[in-house]
């Protein structure tokens, strides 16, 4: 017999890849160059021409079966090395090789965070708005999601409702700076907060809270943001990083954990890691994917485009009558929709060729994203259709 809990997560089908699949079938009809699709996160500008040149030269002048060969399951010694001093040179911490562990991206990192520190029934807590992929993330560990509501204020954590929610329960705490889809970086002073708060909980229940710190636009940052190094403060922390928004290169599927050398039993947490990789299947990153990051590690791609755009929609924006908290980072920002239901507001926008994801998917009611990872020229033109929007529907 098939398994029903998977058959049910079909009809759950992710709101923003429904967005994106219907941005597609418009563009279709009309040209995709005039649908103003702000649904996906996918990077629009292109890797550093220097990973480029290290794949070409790697593939042309390197032993084919260390390129294409099985990677150890921790991921290539050599690699993680490099991870380990390029992050203690800009963060002052003091990793070795041993305490990175290679993964398919941000979400293999979390899966597998997830899985060292939580048994089933165990509570994660996070904070809205979040990235709702952390729903099967979680889920499917057996581990329970808890969503703190959100400070609407400044889309900083609302700590009132966390200290209540963190209870016995509770093994970690997953965050996410910057913020997809707020665009919020927490400050110096709120993860100084977050870690009394747990550092004192972990006392008070006797046991491990742990943090995992979901970081894959930790380079998305805009002039002027503080965006601290969440693992400087607190000792039981696990720094999740992908390569896919700094570099533009999401489908090679390539991150890592960083276990914080402090953290209890950190001398076990990578093997464990491997371990759990076995059982998931999820194990021996691609091998020339490693290769080719480590020789770019302190590289991005050329970034500006997404502060740029975020300068224009956010002036825009505001201008019409939005109330938006303005983003430190990444690629999206998170306006309050112009009536009570963001899902009507979107569906509303559709008739403009404004292709935007209700907040409801990200669990804040109420405000919607835009996913602003497009070309600057496309923005622009998308000021009129977001004009003519508000002016006929709400004016
Ligand atoms: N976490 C957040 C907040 C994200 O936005 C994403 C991807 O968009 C991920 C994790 C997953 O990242 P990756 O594609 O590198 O696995």
């Amino acid at each position: 017999m098939i398994v029903q809990k998977y058959k049910d997560m079909l009809k759950g089908k992710s709101v923003i890849r429904q967005l994106s699949e219907f941005a597609t079938a418009r563009g279709e009809e009309i040209g995709y160059e005039n649908v103003f699709d702000y649904s996906l996160g996918n990077p629009s500008v292109p890797a550093p021409q220097k990973f480029t040149d290290v794949m070409i030269d790697m593939l042309t002048n390197r032993n084919p079966m260390e390129l294409h060969g099985y990677s150890q399951s921790l991921g290539i010694p050599a690699v993680r090395a490099k991870i380990a001093e390029s992050l203690n040179q800009r963060f002052g911490m003091n990793y070795t090789g041993n305490h990175i562990f290679m993964t398919t991206g941000a979400a293999g990192a979390i899966a597998h965070a997830i899985r060292c520190v939580t048994q089933p029934g165990d509570e994660i807590l996070t904070f809205a708005p979040y990235f709702p992929e952390y729903n099967p993330y979680i889920n499917l560990s057996g581990a329970v999601l808890k969503v703190v509501p959100a400070n609407v204020e400044d889309f900083q954590i609302n700590f009132e409702a966390f200290e209540e929610m963190l209870t016995e329960k509770v093994m970690a705490v997953l965050i996410n700076t910057p913020n997809n889809p707020s665009g919020i970086v927490y400050t110096t002073e709120t993860i100084q907060k977050l870690a009394k708060v747990m550092t004192d909980k972990s006392k008070e229940y006797g046991h491990d809270i742990f943090l995992i710190s979901d970081e894959p636009y930790r380079e998305i940052v805009f002039e002027g943001t503080d965006a601290p190094y969440v693992s400087k403060f607190y000792d039981n922390s696990f720094s999740c990083y992908s390569y896919s928004k700094s570099l533009s290169i999401p489908g090679e599927r390539i991150g890592y954990i960083a276990v914080n050398p402090a953290c209890t039993d950190a001398e076990y947490i990578t093997n464990m890691c491997a371990q759990i990789s076995r059982g998931t299947g999820h194990n021996c990153p691609p091998s020339i994917i490693q290769l080719a990051v480590a020789e770019v590690l302190d590289l991005t791609s050329d970034l500006s485009v997404y502060e740029k755009n975020m300068n224009i929609l956010y002036k825009e924006l505001t201008s019409l009558g939005f109330e938006c908290v303005k983003p430190g980072g990444t690629f999206y920002m998170f306006p309050k929709a112009l009536e009570d239901d963001a899902v009507v507001f979107c569906e509303k926008a559709k008739k403009y060729d404004l292709i935007l994801v209700p907040g409801d998917t990200f669990g804040a009611p109420g405000y919607f994203r835009i996913a602003y990872c497009i070309d600057t020229e496309k923005v622009e033109r998308s000021l009129e259709a977001f004009n003519r929007f508000v002016k006929t529907e709400y004016r």
